[in-house]
């Protein structure tokens, strides 16, 4: 079942997926009066907390059949979604994301295309089918460059920064890289000077909105903090802005896309990667948006309007990972000194996960500030945030 459809509260929202992005999405929803129901293979999920679940594993058709029966409409909440399923889904039930932009987004030199097609720079590329091509393309390109897997690579997995360019790491790069069977991609270096990502609604009914720019800090690849406003100039700002808005509505985005992007010395942008999906670097919208990215793709995907997203404050969300959490419990029952000192609101978001590992993501603060040097300083002052902050 396809067109564009006005889905009202009242109905059942499917989340493939019950990670934190689908009960951040479920408890944004359930305040507007939707209903949700997800699908994961780990009982009690993060998202099951606050919504049915039914417990199966992504590649399960009669699940997802089943999510397809319970549901008006249905959303993701990753990427990474099995064609087969997303297939049944759409046969089965309204999905308004449809299953072409995930096509797109699986694969890296697929998204490159589709985001030059839309007018945004990329840092240049070469795909690699071979050794040989490594080898012409590192000569191309000179040393840097970053080889990378055309799929399932995530927080900086699948990837080898060529630093040498001699022939016995190119060698062992190619061997290591292309062991995961999927194609490769090399791309040049960027020397940037930020990191940064815009989140971008858009809806079946054609309005687009986007949210301001947040400057991201990553620690091991992994985010670990998004600074809002970004501490860039003001034209960069309104240029990233209207960069991802040209890219959803090139592709015909429906929710959210997250666009990542590399800010070079001279201001000039490259986009690295798009994420179909809420994403971890707009959290912050939580408090300090008008609208969250949740309820903001929640509208999105039901064709609501979609709401206003100007910044309330200045903000810097932290995330909170397995080995952070038990100093952030120690100090939640006292008084936060450091905070009223500095200004700094914290406001802690938990995920409900059991297993505090290690790098995994537990839950996230946003720091609501009136001078975002303040809320760096509390993250300093904690203690919690430690080794990332020695790096
Ligand atoms: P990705 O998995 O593509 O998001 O890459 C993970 C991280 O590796 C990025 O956040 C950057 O810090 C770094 N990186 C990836 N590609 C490049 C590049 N072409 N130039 C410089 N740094 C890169």
């Amino acid at each position: 079942m396809s067109g564009a459809r006005t889905v009202l509260p009242g109905a059942t929202i499917g989340v493939l997926g019950g990670g934190q992005l689908g009960r951040m999405m479920a408890l944004a929803g359930t305040n507007l009066g939707y209903r949700f129901v997800t699908l994961d293979p780990t009982p009690d999920a993060p998202c099951g907390q606050v919504a049915r679940q039914i417990t199966a594993g992504y590649g399960d058709i009669e699940a997802a059949r089943q999510l397809a029966a319970q549901a008006d409409v249905i959303t993701y909440e990753f990427e990474n979604v099995d064609a087969g399923v997303a297939a049944a889904l759409s046969g089965e039930s309204y999905v308004p994301q449809g299953s072409e932009l995930l096509y797109t987004t699986q694969h890296r030199l697929r998204e490159k295309r589709a985001v030059e097609a839309a007018g945004a720079r990329v840092a240049p590329y070469a795909a690699i089918g071979s050794e040989a091509d490594l080898r012409a393309a590192v000569g191309r390109f000179g040393v840097p460059c970053v080889l990378k897997t055309a799929t399932g690579g995530y927080d900086g997995k699948g990837q080898w920064v060529v630093r040498s360019g001699s022939d016995e790491e190119l060698a062992e790069a190619y061997k290591t890289l292309s062991a995961a069977g999927t194609e490769l991609v090399l791309e040049q270096f960027i020397h940037f000077e930020k990191e940064l990502s815009v989140i971008a609604a858009r809806s079946p009914r054609g309005e687009v909105k986007a949210f301001p720019v947040s400057e991201n800090v990553h620690a091991d690849n992994i985010l670990h903090l998004s600074i809002v406003p970004a501490r860039i100039p003001q034209e960069v700002q309104a240029e990233a802005e209207r960069l991802a808005i040209r890219i959803a509505e090139s592709l015909q985005v429906v929710g959210l896309i997250a666009v990542e992007m590399f800010m070079a010395e001279n201001g000039e942008l490259f986009v690295n990667e798009l994420a179909p999906r809420p994403h971890n670097s707009g959290h912050y919208t939580m408090e300090a948006c008008r609208t969250s990215q949740f309820e903001q793709h929640v509208r999105a995907i039901c064709n609501l309007p979609l709401g206003d997203t100007e910044l309330l404050t200045p903000v810097v969300m932290v995330n909170v990972l397995g080995e952070h959490a038990e100093p952030l419990l120690a100090r939640m029952g006292g008084d936060d000194e450091a905070a009223k000192k500095l200004g700094v609101t914290p406001k802690v978001h938990l995920y409900g996960k059991h297993e505090a590992k290690s790098k995994r993501k537990m839950g996230h603060i946003n720091l609501l500030t009136k001078d975002v040097q303040a809320a760096l300083a509390w993250v300093e002052q904690t203690n919690i945030w430690r080794s990332q902050n020695d790096d």
